[in-house]
This record gives structure tokens, sequence and C-alpha cells, in this order.
């Protein structure tokens, strides 16, 4: 499943490729990809003839500003602001598999294709989803985006944001019974970390994953804060992971799963002592940890 490094790489794979990319035409090829209201039906009445602005990440939510470009002699400005209208926004969210592809010469479509954009000059953004959980969105201009894609109020801050510190942890964490990896899977309490890189940030932490939440210090807090971000940073740096069936834009996965110090390093010998790597389920979830370094 993309977590915050993998959807941070579509984000830059989108907005390097997209810049001022206007819609001419689209197809919904399954209804059940547009969440917005009025489906498929309103989406493409809406995005098509939009171009597409900047693209912006919150969580695991892509967004992406939407204009219409007005003739350039109602205005002597060439600013996009001042001249286009908005056309509301244009969101994403890729869940367990879904893809963008970069389509420069026409080819079939494959059987879990969801939506498909094209350009004037033909050229298609195509989305491709195989497990068919993945969401977008149309939003009007006058409508809270929020309102809209609902998951957005429920989002804790961002892990590179100021917000996200030991204190504000500490507070969030107080009293709870929970493990530490399990709140840590939780987007209220922190945007965009999933399996990964919470499994990694526990070990650079040297916290047991099952640790009750509630009992961990400030100083272990913190610990948990800098390791997450530097995780996230060092993968958004390599292009994200090798892990499933991820890809970029281009077709690309990245390379951040060669140099994990647990996940998906089960009965393997921890890079630090030897020890060797556990794995259980935890909230569902496939947990990795090393006994020694974290015991
Ligand atoms: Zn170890």
């Amino acid at each position: 499943m993309p977590e915050l490094p993998e959807v941070e790489t579509v984000r830059k794979g989108l907005s390097k490729r997209l810049l001022d990319f206007q819609i001419e035409n689209l197809e919904v090829c399954r209804e059940r990809a547009i969440a917005s209201p009025g489906g498929s039906k309103v989406f493409i009445k809406m995005m098509r003839g939009a171009s597409i602005g900047e693209w912006h990440r919150r969580g695991k939510y892509l967004i992406a500003k939407l204009y219409r470009r007005l003739p350039s002699q109602t205005n002597k400005t060439t600013s996009r602001d001042s001249c286009d209208a908005s056309a509301g926004y244009w969101g994403v969210h890729l869940r367990m598999t879904g893809q963008f592809q970069w389509i420069e010469e026409a080819s079939n479509p494959c059987p879990h294709t969801r939506v498909r954009f094209w350009n004037k000059e033909g050229k298609e953004l195509r989305f491709v989803d195989t497990r068919s959980f993945a969401e977008m969105w149309w939003v009007s201009p006058k409508e809270k985006i929020e309102n809209i894609i609902t998951g957005l109020k429920n989002l804790g801050p961002e892990p590179f944001s100021p917000e996200f510190n030991a204190k504000y942890l500490l507070k969030k964490l107080q009293g709870k019974k929970r493990s530490i990896k399990s709140a840590l899977l939780d987007q209220s309490i922190v945007a965009g970390a999933g399996n990964i890189y919470s499994d990694e940030c526990l070990f650079l932490s040297g916290i047991n994953p099952k640790k009750e939440s509630g009992l961990l210090t400030e100083v272990e807090l913190q610990s948990i804060c800098s390791n997450l971000i530097e995780v996230l940073r060092i993968s958004i740096g390599k292009g994200g992971t090798t892990f499933s069936d991820f890809r970029d834009l281009e077709g690309i996965n990245g390379n951040y799963g060669g140099q994990a110090w647990v996940y998906r390093r089960t009965k393997k010998s921890c890079r630090k002592c030897g020890a060797i790597i556990q794995r259980e389920k935890l909230s569902g979830r496939s947990t990795h940890w090393c006994p020694e370094c974290q015991a």
C-alpha cells in the first residue's frame, strides 16, 4: 500500500508531467472509482476542458487545483490566478494499488484501467487499479474540500509539520492502552505513515512495537518523531519503496526496500546486532522487529 513517500513520489511525477495539461476528453471505465456526488456523470462534465494546476499532498491524499483558461484579451496580465477561473479541485486516493501511468503512444488499456484522460495532442494519463479501492473526487470551487473528501477531516498532523512533536504525541497517547505500532498506523494521530515506515521508525527508536503507547516517555516519543521524519525523508529521496506493486508515473518503483532494517526481513539477522528479526500480526498488520534492539 502506498504510504507518504510513495504518494509524494507520485505527486512529484504528476506535477512534472501534467503542468498545464488540459483535459480534452476523459473516460470513466469503472463507476466505483468516482466517489464525489453525481458519480462519473458529474465528474466527466466538470473535468472536461479543465486544466490541471498545482498538486498538493495531505496524508495519502493527492489534490490538484483545476482551472479554466479564459481568453487572454479579457485581461492584460498573463498570471494564471488573475486571468483563469477556478474549476474546482481533483482529489485522488490511491488506497491499495491505484497508480497513474503516462502514455505517450496510444495503446490498449489493461482490464484494470479505471479512468483515462487525454489532452489535445492525444497524450494519455491513465489510472489503473487492480484491487479497485482507489477513489477520485471532483470538488466544486464553491465547496469546502473536506466536505466532499470527508477523510481529510480526520487527519492528524503531517509528520514534517511543527505540530508533530513529542509533546503532541504525549498528549494524544496519554492513558492509551493500544500498542505504539497501532497508534502510528492511525491516520488521525499522524497522517501518511503506514506499515513499512512505522516498523522502520520503531526499530531506529529501539522501541518494541507492542509497547503500550500511553507508557512511552517524552524522550522516547521525541525519538519516534525524529526517526519517522528521517525514514520518510530517506525514502522520498529514493522514490519510495520497491515493496508491493507501487510504481511511479514513469513505471519505476522506488528503492528504499533494499536497505530496510526490519520490514520484510523476517527470520533474517538484524543488521545491527545479528538477532533474528521477528514478525507477528498486530492490529491486523504484519509487524517486524528485532527482539534484542527493541527489547
Ligand atoms: Zn538487533
